[in-house]
């Protein structure tokens, strides 16, 4: 599993005007964002929210997802990941 410890340093000094949890779970960049993997807003990166209640980046998630390590579990509470339709 890829840990981007680098990027996730660089983004956690970024203060915006959101609550502290708005932010990916895997990347901890806010919603309003894109995630790492995305230059550009508009990049096509959805959320998904799960009905555990965490949220993620689609891309993120399905990073995570495709980790064997993840075994379809959510990575914050490590139940099954389901989201939901929005
Ligand atoms: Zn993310
Ligand atoms: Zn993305
Ligand atoms: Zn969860």
């Amino acid at each position: 599993m890829k840990v981007k410890i680098k990027s996730w340093i660089a983004v956690a000094s970024w203060k915006w005007d959101v609550p502290e949890d708005e932010v990916c779970g895997i990347c901890r960049v806010q919603f309003d964002g894109t995630c790492p993997n995305c230059r550009f807003p508009g990049d096509d990166c959805a959320l998904l929210v799960g009905k555990c209640g965490h949220s993620f980046h689609m891309h993120c998630l399905l990073d995570w997802i495709n980790t064997e390590s993840s075994r379809g579990l959510c990575p914050m509470c490590r139940q099954k990941f389901e989201y939901v339709e929005q």
